[in-house]
């Protein structure tokens, strides 16, 4: 059939065959986007919502007499596939609710599925006994995910020359979360001090032991620090609380720190925390020592991979994971000359790093230029579904399937590896 008449989803059938049906439409969402319909801004009353409102454009009437509106962040369809929700107008999908019936997902006038939203958590709009906002505790979700950030100020952003009287910018080239900033203030955090302030502690335990999370997973990321030892100390100190506070049994908790030190981990383990994640970030030497500058001179990529086969030794296998932003290697000035040897590259790193017993999980990273951005992948639909049809391949040689329960399919908004994997338990 002429592939001009197939729809997104039907192409998609007939180009993958054995990628599961809803990880087909998770992709496709995920690239295509979502129509506006007024039902999403009733949905963002109860739903997580996304952080940029949505501007209605020209002709669309206005809502409660206003033109900028609230939307829904994620989606979450009848078996928790969680997808992020992006609002474009040209897009073939459409989401529509009858009365009271529940959401339906439509692809050019045509049912899909039913579907619906991750829930606003209650936690989120409750404040700790110093009356805090806990949502301002560094604590944030993703469906089954809390994501405890108390650190969130990065050192390579700031790396004191010799003289020290000045600083260099070592930060990755995609990376804006880490920009030290006024968020470090309620938090307490100071740049190279090691502790976070007892009190910050204090107020985002408060807010993880809340007994409707709905979560499984603790995830404790932060801003690198200079010093691998004094960051692993961090994380050791975050955990101890975690740990009097009982938290351990509750969460899988994993550790999203930098490379840090065996000691550092052991100790984490004997704490209880499950898992570790070292993000990488890109995977080839000459594209990592580009894009991540701080990470190739203060740490170095052999001792980064070094950590994490340390990891395994520690946590076990399939209990230590590193994220690759895909599309930070096919964006700027030495950027891969192809999407080809962005994909031989990926695989190859999928096929190292499964052999020894980590994950690589591939995030979509979004261009950060142009009229545009922070809407577009830099890596197409179809670059997206072949890798991580040849990541699936490398885990089902190795026996190594995404641990759900270090990340779940309702976790990962923008990424395929656990859908791939839950939905071929799910077919057994
Ligand atoms: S190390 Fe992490 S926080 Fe720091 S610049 Fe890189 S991605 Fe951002």
């Amino acid at each position: 059939m002429d592939s001009s008449n197939l729809n997104i989803l039907e192409r998609l059938e007939r180009d993958y065959p054995t990628t599961p049906e809803i990880v087909r439409l998770k992709a496709a969402l995920l690239f295509e986007g979502v129509q506006f319909d007024p039902c999403l801004v009733d949905a963002a009353s109860w739903a997580f919502p996304n952080f940029m409102p949505y501007h209605l454009p020209p002709g669309v009437p206005a809502i409660g007499g206003g033109r900028v509106v609230q939307t829904p962040y994620l989606f979450r369809f009848p078996d928790d596939t969680q997808a992020r929700l992006r609002i474009k107008e040209q897009s073939p999908f459409k989401v529509r609710r009858t009365d009271e019936g529940p959401y339906e997902l439509f692809i050019d006038g045509t049912r899909v599925t039913a579907t619906s939203f991750e829930t606003r958590q209650p936690w989120a709009d409750l404040i700790t006994a110093d009356g805090t906002p806990m949502k301002a505790t560094g604590l944030s979700q993703h469906g089954d995910m809390l994501v405890l950030n108390v650190a969130p100020g990065c050192e390579y952003f700031v790396v004191p020359q010799d003289d020290s009287t000045r600083t260099r910018n070592l930060s990755c080239k995609f990376c804006l979360y880490g920009l030290p900033d006024k968020r470090m203030d309620p938090l307490g955090q100071e740049l190279y001090i090691i502790d976070v302030p007892e009190p910050t502690l204090e107020r985002v335990v408060e807010a993880c032991i809340h007994p409707k999370t709905d979560a499984k997973q603790l995830y404790l990321v932060g801003g690198s620090m200079l010093d691998m030892q004094a960051e692993g100390d961090r994380f050791v100190q975050i955990a101890e609380h975690l740990k009097r506070a009982g938290l351990m049994d509750r969460y899988y908790v994993a550790c999203g720190s930098g490379a840090i030190p065996r000691r550092s981990m052991e100790q984490l383990k004997e704490l209880g925390v499950r898992g570790a994640c070292f993000n990488l970030e890109v995977w080839d030497p000459e594209q990592f020592q580009r894009v991540c500058p701080g990470k190739h001179e203060i740490v170095g990529r052999d001792a980064w991979i070094e950590s994490l086969e340390i990891a395994v030794e520690v946590f076990g296998r399939g209990h230590v994971m590193s994220a690759f932003v895909g599309g930070a290697e096919l964006e700027g000035e030495g950027c891969f000359a192809s999407p080809d040897l962005a994909l031989e590259s990926a695989i190859e790193a999928g096929e190292f790093l499964t052999a020894r017993g980590i994950h690589a999980v591939y995030s979509l990273h979004w261009k950060m230029t142009g009229k545009n951005r922070g809407q577009e992948p830099i890596y197409t639909l179809d670059f997206f579904l072949k890798l991580n049809e040849g990541l699936r391949e490398i885990r089902r040689r190795h026996n190594l399937p995404i641990n759900a329960d270090f990340f779940s399919k309702r976790a990962a908004y923008m990424q395929l590896e656990p859908d791939y994997d839950a939905a071929s338990n799910e077919a057994v």
